[in-house]
């Protein structure tokens, strides 16, 4: 039995990744200042004697002994990640501080849930982990992108000056049960918008791209990642190949929920990546042929499912939309 730090594991992805280790027969301690989780998402767990939860915010230190960490404190959302941007280049740059230099102390393995959005608005399509990316160093997305770039570089110094064991995962847009209502993501808003009758919001003309991966493939790579050979540790990139436009994505939610919605389009979000896809190849051959099994209109309809019980519990009255 390993134990087991999961920083962000109240989040969407952390709740999953909880879940997992968990029923893998490790201790997991989850550790979050609940800024975009929630105690719903982990409430099921309380009640297993090793799970441990711990409100914790990773700009200041923590000490624990543990095994292995995954480092996702991170608001994802463009909504919520720029909300306070000085607070999300904190916990990227801060909270990776701290977390490496308690994986130094007590010799841990650490993972970090780095981004796609590394490669910014990329000029090479699809994304292979050796493109440094096209990144707005002055931007609304600056503070979430810059941010991880810089973790990225603090896993690698640690790596080279201090022999930490770590690994990188560079996540693409990644989507399922437990996303946040409110998120303003666009899987949970157009799911949302569809589930209530509302219009979906597409910002700009909806030509732009994103290739949308289930979570639980996300969390079988980022395990299969962990458990790699110490000398392999990555960057490599986390993503199901298949591409689609917002105007794609929209037009399935439309048809899977059988919804009256129409589509309205506003103003395209400042640096908005025109399209993004992972070239993983690297992933493949590395983390025993790993590759996303769930391709989106199926994961698209477990995703509905989910949101359909979250708005019959808490009523529609409360779901609002950051779009
Ligand atoms: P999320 O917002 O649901 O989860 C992030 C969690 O981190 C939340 O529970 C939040 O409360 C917690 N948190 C934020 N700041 C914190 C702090 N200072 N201290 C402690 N906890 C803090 O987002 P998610 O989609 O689950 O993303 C998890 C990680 O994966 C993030 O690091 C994100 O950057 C990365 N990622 C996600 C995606 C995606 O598509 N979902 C894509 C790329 C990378
Ligand atoms: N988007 C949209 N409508 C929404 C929310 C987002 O058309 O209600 C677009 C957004 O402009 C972007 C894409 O969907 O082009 C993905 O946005 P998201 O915020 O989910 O992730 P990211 O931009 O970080 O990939």
């Amino acid at each position: 039995m390993k134990r087991i730090l999961i920083t962000g594991g109240a989040g969407f992805i952390g709740s999953h990744l909880c879940e997992r280790l968990l029923k893998e027969g490790n201790e997991v301690i989850c550790l979050d200042n609940y800024f975009t989780g929630a105690k719903k998402n982990i409430v099921h767990l309380l009640d297993n004697p090793y799970f441990e939860l711990v409100r914790h915010d990773i700009t200041m230190p923590y000490f624990i002994e543990v095994d292995e960490i995954y480092n996702l404190a991170c608001p994802a959302s463009p909504v919520h990640y720029q909300y306070n941007p000085i607070k999300t280049i904190k916990t990227s740059v801060m909270g990776a501080i701290n977390m490496l230099g308690l994986a130094k102390r007590v010799k841990a393995k650490i993972l970090q849930a780095s981004t796609s959005e590394v490669y910014g608005d990329p000029e090479i399509h699809p994304q292979p982990e050796y493109y440094w990316g096209n990144v707005n160093p002055i931007g609304p997305r600056s503070c979430y992108d810059e941010g991880k770039r810089c973790a990225e570089t603090l896993f690698m110094d640690y790596h080279i000056q201090n022999k930490v064991n770590i690994k990188i995962v560079r996540i693409f847009n990644t989507y399922g049960p437990n996303m946040n209502p409110n998120d303003g993501r666009v899987v949970s808003n157009f799911i949302v918008q569809a589930l209530s009758g509302e219009d979906l919001t597409i910002f700009g003309d909806g030509t732009q791209t994103r290739s949308f991966q289930y979570v639980d493939d996300l969390v079988e790579g980022m395990i299969r990642m962990m458990h790699t050979p110490d000398e392999f540790i990555g960057p490599v990139n986390l993503g199901n190949q298949n591409e689609f436009t917002m105007l794609e994505l929209a037009e399935n939610i439309i048809d899977l929920t059988g919804s009256s919605s129409g589509i309205i389009f506003k103003s395209l979000p400042k640096d908005d990546p025109k399209q993004r896809q992972p070239d993983t190849t690297k992933a493949k051959a590395n983390l025993n042929n790993w590759e996303p099994k769930i391709q989106l209109r199926e994961g698209l309809a477990r995703t509905i499912e989910y949101f359909q019980a979250t708005l019959l519990t808490n009523g529609r009255q409360k779901i609002r939309i950051n779009a």
